[in-house]
């Protein structure tokens, strides 16, 4: 699903937590009605005509399984590897496979117009919905409203939502009740939110409305569309597995020291697979999705605008893996480590405090890993003479709690 909703499910969990330990946080003193006619104002005040406004919105009730999944919390936290293996898997490899036989015209059509490999838009399609099978079938409208009036924290980002919505109604591309999506309002085959779909969704077939629902080459078209403006290189691969020399210097996998293929030969790194390296220009970083005593990958612009869909390594990497099996017929060879956890919500934020305690700013302990955390990681890592791969692993935890004490 598009970036957006994936900070919206980190911001969640956290939501969660905090309504959690304060029920009142999770009351409001407006009713739905109250709500409707404010957002509907709203609307109108954005342009959106009255008359339009006023029948979609009728009648319109709140949605409390809508609530439920806003404050469900993942029962266990997974590593990236752990959520690639969930995802990458020999039935979706299989299923994709034959997705693309069917669609070969399709697909040669839309990578020729996009540039984007055909392989990763029919990864997305099956990650995000297991190639159309699960788009969701709840009314969008009635989500978003329901969002925009429950969630106190969010409110205004789903109510920008819910006026796109209602746009996308006014432009005609849908009728009302056909416009269906999961809880979270992401639409269709690859899970547009509204104000996504308003910039970035085409007209593949030019029937005139662009139907991300029903029409598969609009659908798709409209992920190329999205990833070529997000900054996709039509001539660079998403990235490729590499392996480090001995000895090897960890701290160029920080996110600021991107560097050429040249430049990285150089370091001693090499294509895992002794393939020859792309031919490619431009910048690639150094990837450790779990860190140093796991798999590392070179990726490229083209993985950054998988970032901007979806704003998770953990997606974008099983993107460009599931990707690569599509092509191949071959499930991933990746060496991930057996005793590789994940640290749990309560861990993260007291690795956070231990990093601040001795010395290394690692930002509110939110118990989010973020680039700050992850700085301060890697400083302590470099005090202490450890491979500095900024990852939260449980030994670092162990690691930390030793050194304070
Ligand atoms: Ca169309």
């Amino acid at each position: 699903m598009p970036a957006a909703v994936d900070r919206v499910k980190m911001v969640v969990s956290l939501l969660a937590a905090i309504a959690a330990a304060d029920p009142a946080a999770a009351q409001t003193s407006t009713s739905f009605e109250e709500f409707l006619k404010r957002a509907r104002a709203e609307a109108v005040a954005k342009g959106i005509r009255p008359e339009l406004a006023d029948r979609v919105l009728a009648g319109v009730t709140p949605d409390d399984q809508v609530i439920d999944l806003l404050n469900r919390q993942p029962e266990h936290d997974r590593t990236v590897g752990q959520y690639v293996r969930l995802l990458v898997t020999p039935e979706r490899i299989e299923t994709g496979r034959a997705r693309i036989a069917e669609n070969g015209p399709l697909l040669e059509k839309i990578q020729a117009r996009y540039g984007v490999d055909r392989h990763v838009l029919v990864a997305i399609w099956g990650i995000e919905t297991r190639f159309g099978v699960s788009p969701g079938d709840r009314n969008v409208v009635r989500s978003l409203a329901t969002l925009a009036y429950g969630d106190q924290r969010r409110g205004g980002f789903w109510q920008a939502e819910l006026v796109g919505a209602l746009r996308i109604l006014q432009n005609g591309d849908v009728a009302a009740e056909q416009m269906t999506g999961s809880w979270a309002g992401a639409m269709g085959h690859t899970q547009f939110m509204p104000t996504t779909y308003l910039k970035h969704a085409v007209d593949a077939d030019g029937d005139g409305k662009r139907d991300i629902w029903g029409n598969l080459g609009d659908a798709l078209a409209s992920t190329a569309n999205y990833l070529r403006s997000s900054g996709w290189q039509s001539a660079t691969p998403w990235g490729f597995q590499v392996s480090l020399p001995a000895g090897f210097d960890y701290g160029h996998s920080a996110p600021n020291r991107a560097k050429t293929v040249a430049e990285w030969m150089a370091l001693g790194v090499q294509t895992e697979s002794g393939s020859g390296w792309p031919a490619s220009a431009g910048e690639w970083s150094l990837l450790l999705p779990v860190g140093a005593a796991g798999p590392a990958f070179l990726v490229s612009a083209s993985y950054r605008a998988i970032l901007r869909y979806n704003a998770s390594t953990a997606y974008a990497l099983a993107v460009g893996l599931l990707a690569e099996s599509l092509a191949s017929g071959l499930s991933p060879l990746i060496r991930w480590p057996e005793n590789d956890l994940a640290l749990s919500r309560a861990e993260r934020e007291e690795l956070q405090q231990l990093l601040a305690g001795l010395g290394h700013d690692a930002g509110a302990p939110d118990g989010i890993i973020g680039s700050q955390t992850r700085t301060a990681i890697r400083g302590w890592q470099r005090s202490q003479s450890l491979p500095e791969d900024g990852h939260p692993s449980p030994e670092l935890l162990v690691r930390l709690r030793a050194a304070r004490n």
